[in-house]
């Protein structure tokens, strides 16, 4: 259900929708290419070094550092009853990036570039619909996972 992804969602339908329900059960998977090994995170479709279309899933650590972030004083479209908000980019430490919110553990004025961060999966509550996200927390935050089947 890659509808679950995002509280805007203009790709819901895609080879790469069983993110979603990872991220529901708290978990973060990259893919793995099947063909040369590569890895991406966000899980991608087609391997971004190869473009083969088999992979698997991987877990993530979400261990990362920060980039870069900035505050969103003036909000797109569906988010502009949460600004203002701060999003930042990081490194994660198992490969890839992403772009998140920063979580309640972290003030605005504790960010600093290059600081250790703990990606965390969340689902937000206020929505009919289940809507699964992640933000930035302190390194060493531990969240629920459902048990693996
Ligand atoms: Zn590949």
């Amino acid at each position: 259900m890659f509808e679950w992804f995002g509280k805007v969602n203009f790709t819901p339908h895609t080879k790469v929708s069983k993110f979603a329900d990872y991220l529901k059960d708290g978990y973060l998977m990259g893919s793995k290419c099947s063909k040369c090994g590569h890895t991406d995170f966000p899980p991608r479709a087609d391997c971004s070094a190869c473009m083969h279309g088999e992979f698997e899933y991987l877990e993530w650590s979400g261990q990362g550092s920060l980039i870069t972030y900035t505050r969103i004083d003036a909000a797109p479209t569906g988010f502009q009853d949460l600004d203002p908000y701060v999003i930042g980019v990081i490194d994660l430490k198992d490969g890839g990036r992403l772009v998140a919110w920063f979580g309640e553990s972290i003030p605005e004025s504790e960010i600093k570039i290059g600081m250790d961060l703990q990606v965390v999966p969340q689902v937000f509550d206020e929505t009919e619909e289940i809507k699964v996200y992640y933000t930035l927390e302190k390194p060493g935050t531990s969240w629920n996972k459902r048990p693996a089947d």
